[in-house]
């Protein structure tokens, strides 16, 4: 067994949305910046774009953390140099200005955070996506949207050179899709930044009061990084633990707490036409007619090997749907919830509890009533909507799902954008950590990853978790 001392300025744990950023801006700013990210780093040459080789590699636990709750929901995490952006979708929108002013209200949080939109916006190549790279599936939403008049359009994504593979969620292949480790750790690096891989951060030595050393374990040994301060960056759902178990952030009894999910689910419509799903950018397009209730819908397609797990009913029905497989098309409703979970350690095992609202299934109902529409002004022929008890919709009538009352565990859901577990505010009885994101209380140790964001975003988050993280860089730079 090996042991190996680094020294530097700063330790940053986790490369993902936040930690990556983060370590190059301080990286380019001057400081001495060590990297421990607990994954592996991927190139794009060995993604073969197959799930099944992908998702052991490229997921944490393969992708199968799920709440415990009702119902229980699926919430993959990336695991790797870049976090969960390296499976991500790519789709890009920056925090909501209502959300910025509730976050004003409700958390003491003044924030403008315009300048770091640019920056990240700028850094990872965000751009809408061209129709001609959409795909059908998403292209056909976009139709039938427009037919009915609704508010709908083409994603900003951060992808350069995107060919429309489909595979965003299993590794990009062609190094297209921007992510924090092609982007943020190569310019850490260039900078003088040293990325320990396979590192699993354990414990932060804090001696009168400063932080000493950060304490990592490798398959072959152990790594002490010297550093003064530390900023955690191990995502919403294990960054409480990690602070828990170095006893940080524990004073106002919040950690772990507060978490938003942001639940999504995904409906299927067979068309007369050839629709390819998995050509194209899975997430392309968007409809925000109901975003003010946050009611998000976006597109969500997979390559065909995910098709028979994804592909709901049973036996015959199922068959007939795998047959109908070219002619299908999907797409996704997202609902900005109202419901908190928590995510606690339980026996040395992570257990995020999490029980979906029922104002927020009634969000489903309505986010799939509005799809099932577009759907069939698109000229879908059958429209299946995941709610347990809902028959398959056929020719162009939604009443079934216009008159059900739908309750959470009729729901079938998965999430994406887990949220808000040590919550950043200017209240230390309320909050983890205070408004420029260092935890209350602990000099030197700060947190920049998805738990500091107080609430639900009702879009996709990482540019929030970016240029948060980019805010900080630039305050502890200055
Ligand atoms: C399939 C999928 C699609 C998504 N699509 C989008 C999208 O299109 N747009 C969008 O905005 N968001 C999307 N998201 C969500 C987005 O990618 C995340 O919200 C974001 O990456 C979270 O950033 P983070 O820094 O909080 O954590 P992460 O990106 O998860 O990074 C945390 C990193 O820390 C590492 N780590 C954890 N513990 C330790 C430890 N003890 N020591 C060392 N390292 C550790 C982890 O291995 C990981 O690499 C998607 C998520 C998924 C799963
Ligand atoms: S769709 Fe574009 S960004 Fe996504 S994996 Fe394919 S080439 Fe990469």
């Amino acid at each position: 067994m090996s042991e190996r001392i680094e020294t530097a300025d700063v330790c940053v744990i986790g490369t993902g949305a936040g930690g990556a950023p983060v370590a190059a801006l301080l990286a380019e700013a001057g400081w001495r910046v060590a990297i421990l990210e607990e994954g592996d780093r991927h190139l794009p040459a060995a993604m073969t774009a197959r799930p099944r080789d992908m998702m052991p590699r490229l997921y944490r636990d393969g992708g199968q953390i799920a709440t415990v709750g009702d119902p229980p929901i699926v919430l993959p995490l990336g695991r790797g140099v870049g976090g969960t952006t390296l499976v991500n979708s790519g789709t890009c929108f920056r925090t909501p200005p209502h959300v910025l002013d509730r976050w004003r209200r409700d958390h003491g949080l003044e924030l403008d955070l315009d300048d770091e939109f640019e920056l990240v916006e700028e850094a990872i190549g965000v751009r809408e996506v061209p129709p001609t790279l959409a795909g059908r599936n998403a292209n056909l939403v976009k139709e039938g949207a427009d037919r009915l008049g609704l508010s709908a359009g083409y994603l900003q994504r951060n992808a350069r050179g995107c060919i429309g593979s489909g595979v965003c969620a299993f590794g990009c292949p062609t190094g297209a899709k921007q992510h924090a480790g092609q982007v943020w750790i190569p310019r850490a690096e260039q900078a003088g930044a040293v990325t320990l891989t396979g590192a699993k951060a354990r414990r932060v030595v804090v001696e009168r009061g400063r932080v000493r050393e950060v304490h990592a374990t490798t398959a072959r040994g152990s790594i002490r990084v010297r550093a003064e301060t530390v900023i955690v960056a191990a995502g919403a759902l294990l960054t409480p633990g990690f602070l828990r178990r170095n006893r940080l952030g524990t004073a106002s009894g919040q950690l772990g707490r507060n978490l938003s999910i942001h639940p999504a689910s995904a409906a299927r419509a067979v068309y007369d036409e050839v629709v390819d799903p998995w050509m194209g950018v899975p997430q392309s397009v968007y409809v925000d007619e109901l975003a003010g209730d946050g009611i998000m819908l976006e597109g969500i397609a997979g390559p065909p090997d995910q098709g028979a797990m994804s592909t709901p009913r049973m036996g015959a029905e199922h068959r007939d749907l795998m047959l109908a497989a070219r002619r299908s098309g999907t797409f996704g409703v997202m609902v900005s919830d109202t419901a908190r979970g928590a995510v606690r350690s339980v026996a040395g095992r992570m257990v995020v509890r999490y029980d979906l609202h029922p104002d927020d299934a009634e969000r489903f109902r309505r986010g799939f009533e509005l799809l099932a529409r577009i759907f069939f002004a698109a000229g879908a022929r059958e429209v299946i909507v995941p709610i347990d008890g809902l028959p398959t919709l056929r020719g162009g009538d939604v009443e079934p799902i216009s008159r059900a009352r739908v309750r959470p565990r009729q729901i079938n859901a998965m999430a994406f954008h887990p949220l808000g577990t040590a919550r950043a505010g200017a209240d230390p009885a309320t909050s983890v950590v205070d408004p420029h994101l260092q935890v209350h209380g602990s000099p030197g140790v700060y947190v920049a990853d998805g738990s500091v964001v107080p609430s639900a975003l009702g879009v996709n988050p990482q540019i929030t978790i970016m240029a948060l993280a980019a805010r900080l860089a630039r305050r502890l730079s200055a």
